[in-house]
């Protein structure tokens, strides 16, 4: 065994055959070299345990492969694509929102060019970075005025901490809400350094509720949309025109966080009911905030439209400053609004929208393409049937809506691949792939891969099986 290990490659040796080839040739060498180390472990973790036959086994030539296999699995970027067969369209973890194809490209060019982020070209002075977004956003929500900060979070934020800092905030019970990633609002309140003032009770809240309430130290009225739940049954909630008109006679602005804020109309695809930032702003809202990246299909941003006189005293908070966006976010949300002024367009081109949209017969047609790709590529590792399903928004948007699909349930030949077993497998494999379990099977929504993805979903089933 001793001799065994004196064949071993050097690193050196090792090192210099990865170097050689591509891609590998223009990977940082610390990242060759860790992989190369580890490599060699294994290798000599196989001499101790007497799996190596003999010393031809360990000569450079009889170790490439594998050394090249390894060096790839262990040299990838740990942040990287994925292939999303959950049908959950703004799915939080998986990234939310895909971007336009214009959004890429204008994304590409800021990153990589100069640009007049903040600099003014009529003037040859300096600029506002969201003087590019804010008269698209004045247009698309009618508006006076709009901010756009890192995320909504911070939109919410930065409104507290500028209108309410120090003083009370009136908020429905049935409004406390948390969502993914321990985001609740009473929390976030507390940063903002505002009071929360709870009216009402779970299930209902009346209009006397807020108005008995309000004293000296009153700052604002907030009503926050219950984005990921839906309260059922004897239910009450004060109309945002209602809220507008205590605001207005006790001289109170009327805050509204809106989470996931659609600027497209969804009744169009028969949806349920849910606001447009359009109909908020125009029943008088002071101050509305919104996801960029959640049904919008913009990037991550908090966008803040509203009064003029409140949004101008928001934009001088110095809070502002480090929860601005960046250019390449700047870039993606204009090429995303700009869209938006043709509704047509948007449907067609923001992936988010086109995503909602598609129909059952679509979807029912891309189901059984995936499933003819999958049978052919593979018969003897699994078989692809199709069935009725549903797919999901996601991103607290729409939380009681099924979205009619076609599931492609995935059964493998060897029986023993329990769907749990087959859903880990699939996030080992290149790219992965996140798909969903329905009655012990696991099923594919196509709704979430792109056509040109439907190969690629069998390859990582292939490899996963294999
Ligand atoms: C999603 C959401 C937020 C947080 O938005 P991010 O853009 O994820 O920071 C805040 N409030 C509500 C009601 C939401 O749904």
């Amino acid at each position: 065994m001793t001799t065994l290990f004196r064949h071993l490659p050097s690193m050196d040796a090792v090192l210099a055959h990865l170097v050689s080839k591509k891609p590998f040739d223009s990977l940082p060498r610390p990242l060759l070299r860790q992989a190369a180390d580890r490599f060699l472990d294994v290798v000599r973790e196989e001499i101790r345990a007497g799996l190596v036959p003999g010393p031809e086994a360990l000569a450079l030539p009889a170790l490439a492969p594998r050394l090249c296999a390894f060096a790839a699995a262990h040299t990838k970027p740990r942040f990287r694509r994925v292939l999303n067969a959950t049908g959950v369209v703004v799915h939080t973890n998986l990234g939310r929102s895909l971007l336009a194809d214009a959004a890429v490209t204008a994304v590409a060019e800021a990153a990589a060019r100069y640009s007049n982020l903040e600099f003014d070209l009529a003037t040859g002075e300096r600029g506002s970075r969201y003087s590019h977004v804010e008269d698209l956003l004045k247009t698309l929500t009618g508006a006076e005025a709009a901010l756009v900060v890192n995320n909504n979070a911070a939109a919410v934020l930065i409104i507290l901490d500028t209108l309410a800092k120090g003083r009370e905030v009136i908020v429905s019970r049935g409004q406390l809400v948390e969502i993914g990633g321990s985001f609740r609002i009473p929390e976030v309140m507390a940063k903002s350094g505002a009071i929360l003032k709870e009216v009402g009770a779970t299930n209902r809240t009346h209009r006397r509720d807020y108005e008995n309430a309000i004293t000296d130290a009153t700052a604002a009225l907030l009503k926050v949309h219950t984005s990921n739940f839906k309260i059922i049954g004897f239910t009450k909630e004060v109309p945002l025109k209602e809220l507008q008109e205590i605001g207005q006679a006790h001289n109170l602005p009327v805050i509204e966080d809106l989470g996931s804020g659609n600027l497209f109309d969804f009744s169009i695809l028969a949806m349920g009911h849910e606001p447009t930032v359009q109909r908020v702003v125009a029943d008088g809202a002071d101050v509305v905030s919104f996801s960029g990246d959640k049904v919008l299909g913009g990037p991550q941003a908090g966008i803040i439209v509203g009064k003029k006189h409140y949004i101008d005293r928001i934009k001088k908070n110095p809070l502002n400053r480090a929860l601005r966006i960046d250019k390449m976010t700047l870039a993606a949300l204009e090429a995303t609004l700009r869209l938006y002024l043709d509704p047509a367009l948007a449907a067609a081109k923001v992936p988010t929208l086109a995503l909602i949209g598609q129909s059952p017969d679509t979807l029912r047609k891309k189901a059984r393409r995936l499933a003819a790709i999958i049978n052919k590529t593979a018969p003897q590792l699994m078989t692809a049937t199709t069935r009725p399903g549903a797919s999901r928004v996601g991103g607290g948007a729409f939380p009681e809506e099924d979205l009619a699909t076609t599931l492609v349930a995935i059964t493998p030949a060897d029986a023993a691949v329990t769907a749990d077993a087959l859903r880990e497998r699939l996030l080992g494999v290149t790219p992965p792939l996140v798909a969903r379990i329905e009655h012990d099977t696991l099923c594919l929504d196509p709704r979430t891969l792109a056509e040109d993805e439907l190969a690629v979903a069998a390859q990582a089933l292939v490899q996963a099986l294999e």
